[in-house]
């Protein structure tokens, strides 16, 4: 079976992301992460971009493709006619490229909804040339970010009025998973990814067991949604550690669904051909 890592982080000689690569038993280089796909068999991954909107910042080795991070601010109401427009053409740059994805929003660390009017150009772009929104949802690392804005019940009223838009729920709205559940099993144009879920290292078997009520919720809203093919195998790479992160999934999701879940759905999502 091929594997896809959805959703990874990509930043290497970064000092935090150093940090938490150790923790999760990774070290945060190109050349360890190609010897985990080559050892455990992941055919390709999507890096979800945390750097600006220059495209020189965003050069990855060649078993990765991303998705560009567009921040709030870049797209403030309050900028120059001007200044939004070069944002929205630096975007555009992007989504010409073959290897760049999709895009992706990072509401809650931002204090603004993916509802606001301010997106409407991503969506009219996404749309235009049919690559997918990802979009953080959910819990937040760190106290500074607003919730309410990552909450999953926001991507209803996105995914409703951008038929057109393939939106990405990052993280299954963890830990919302029955108000994800409802926007996914409703939106045809939703899918999600299950990254995220875990950090560092953990005694997977061991987790499982006192983590049970978690996992059981977890099962219960994964399954009410009956989409395994709008879910997507991810980790949110390097917070967690690769094989912890693949025995997680493949406990988590029916055996029946694993070519959806860890490559199908990715490889149609992002439109990769492998
Ligand atoms: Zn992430």
């Amino acid at each position: 079976m091929k594997i896809i890592d959805a959703h990874l982080h990509f930043c290497p000689q970064s000092p935090y992301f150093d940090e938490i690569a150790a923790r999760a038993g990774h070290q945060n280089s190109t050349a360890h992460l190609e010897e985990c796909f080559r050892s455990l068999g992941i055919a390709g991954g999507i890096v979800m971009g945390n750097r600006g909107l220059a495209l020189e910042e965003h050069p990855y080795p060649d078993f990765l493709r991303y998705c560009v991070g567009v921040e709030a601010d870049c797209l403030d109401p309050a900028l120059p006619p001007a200044g939004m427009q070069a944002a929205c053409d630096r975007i555009e740059a992007h989504l010409k490229r073959p290897d760049c994805a999709g895009i992706k929003l990072y509401p809650g660390y931002s204090p603004v909804s993916i509802n606001d009017r301010r997106y409407e150009p991503v969506y009219e772009l996404a749309a235009a040339y049919q690559k997918p929104v990802a979009v953080h949802m959910g819990q937040t690392a760190g106290s500074r970010a607003f919730l309410k804005y990552s909450h999953p019940l926001t991507m209803d009223e996105a995914a409703v009025l951008h038929p057109r838009v393939s939106f990405v729920m990052c993280h299954f709205g963890n830990p919302w998973l029955m108000d994800a559940a409802a926007v996914i099993e409703k939106n045809e144009n939703v899918c999600a990814d299950l990254s995220g879920l875990l950090e560092g290292n953990p005694d997977i078997p061991l987790l499982l067991r006192q983590q049970e009520g978690y996992v059981s919720a977890l099962k219960t809203w994964i399954a009410y949604t009956d989409r395994y093919d709008r879910l997507m195998f991810g980790t949110d790479w390097p917070l967690a550690n690769y094989q912890g992160y693949l025995q997680f999934t493949r406990a988590v999701i029916p055996q029946e669904h694993w070519d959806d879940v860890f490559w199908k759905t990715a490889a149609r999502v992002y439109g990769l051909s492998l």
